[in-house]
């Protein structure tokens, strides 16, 4: 079963083909970091005019790269949401087109399924599945008794993790997108500085926005006080106190959902490398646990990942049709 997957929720535009669930024969992303560096972030209206321009050429390059053409694609995927509705939209327009024009079945997919379903590209996740969203625009722990069903046990009361780690690099220059640049920087540094500990009222819930600022007051307070920090220091202290935030919610659905078969990670800031080593300590902790981490290639925004949960939704029968239109706060399903 070949599927052509379709993706355009933020800032990357990404065509790739998949056949039979987990075999990329193409994968597209063009990027628009470029552009939006200059501005420090996402631009909504700059992206989608992107998007525009590049969304066919991504479609005639991954068809190309497959060596294949339409009449062999067996349905076309896409995300429809969640994330920036004029960015959707073009995605959704592009992929009603194809679907419509060669006579194949619509399938809309959800962007954070993808996230998580990407770990099919490298094992069988195996069920009852406990999945950690972390990306820019999402934290969420998300609970899967089989590969269809979705309940969120604890999401962010306000920032994404993702968001949080934009947000510091640039309160630290080092540009967008700070993730990356967080970690390189962290891992010469050292946690001495003590930020505010974030506090949430669920038990599996987070917050990043306090950390945050405590981050900015923290600078501001060195500069009016006439004193200098060490960045890497500052880097390493926030990565820290993030990550603690995350594992421990992490280890407490762990220890209270004894069903747990599998433990994955989806969303961009899975490419952390202090969250990698993170899970390596709960595979000792948690020996009947199975621990995955998508590889790097398909952590950040690709089209893999909708091609794959495109797979898994058409199977179990989903269909879109003329209707189907973005949806930037779409439920995950
Ligand atoms: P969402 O998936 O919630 O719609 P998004 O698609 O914009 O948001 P992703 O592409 O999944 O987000 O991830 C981008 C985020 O990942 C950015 O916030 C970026 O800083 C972060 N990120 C990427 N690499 C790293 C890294 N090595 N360490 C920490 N964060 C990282
Ligand atoms: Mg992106
Ligand atoms: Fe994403």
């Amino acid at each position: 079963m070949i599927i052509i997957g379709i993706e355009s929720s933020c800032d990357e535009t990404a065509v790739a083909v998949v056949k039979d669930k987990k075999e990329v024969l193409s994968s597209v992303v063009a990027s628009q970091i470029d552009v939006h560096t200059e501005f420090g972030g996402v631009v909504p209206e700059v992206a989608s005019r992107i998007h525009v321009e590049n969304i066919s050429y991504c479609i005639e390059k991954a068809l190309k790269d497959a060596n294949i053409t339409m009449e062999d694609v067996d349905a076309v995927a896409v995300t429809q949401g969640p994330g920036l509705i004029g960015c959707l939209h073009v995605g959704v327009q592009a992929a009603k087109t194809l679907a419509f024009a060669y006579h194949k079945p619509l399938v809309p997919v959800h962007h954070l399924a993808g996230h998580i379903y990407a770990n099919e590209l490298v094992v069988d996740m195996k069920y009852p599945v406990l999945a950690l969203v972390v990306s820019g625009g999402n934290t969420e722990l998300v609970y899967m008794k089989d590969e269809t069903s979705f309940e969120i046990l604890g999401e962010t009361q306000d920032d994404a993790i993702g968001e949080a780690f934009d947000k510091v690099a640039r309160v630290l220059g080092l540009g967008y997108p700070g993730g990356p640049k967080i970690d390189k920087l962290a891992k010469e540094g050292k946690p001495v500085y003590e930020l505010a500990k974030p506090k949430t009222q669920g038990r599996y819930d987070f917050s990043f926005s306090g950390l945050k600022s405590s981050v900015l007051q923290f600078t501001k307070r060195m500069e009016r006080q006439g004193k200098t920090f060490d960045m890497a220091d500052l880097a390493c202290s926030f990565q820290e106190c993030a990550l603690d935030e995350i594992f421990s919610r992490v280890r407490a659905v762990l220890d209270d959902h004894k069903d747990i078969r599998h433990f994955v990670v989806g969303g961009g800031v899975s490419a952390n490398s202090r969250l990698r080593e993170k899970v390596e300590e709960l595979r000792n902790e948690y020996p009947e646990v199975e621990f995955t981490v998508p590889p790097m290639y398909c952590c950040t925004d690709n089209a893999s990942m909708i091609g794959v949960a495109g797979t898994i939704a058409y199977l179990s029968g989903r269909r879109g049709n003329a209707s189907l239109t973005a949806d930037s706060s779409l439920e995950i399903q």
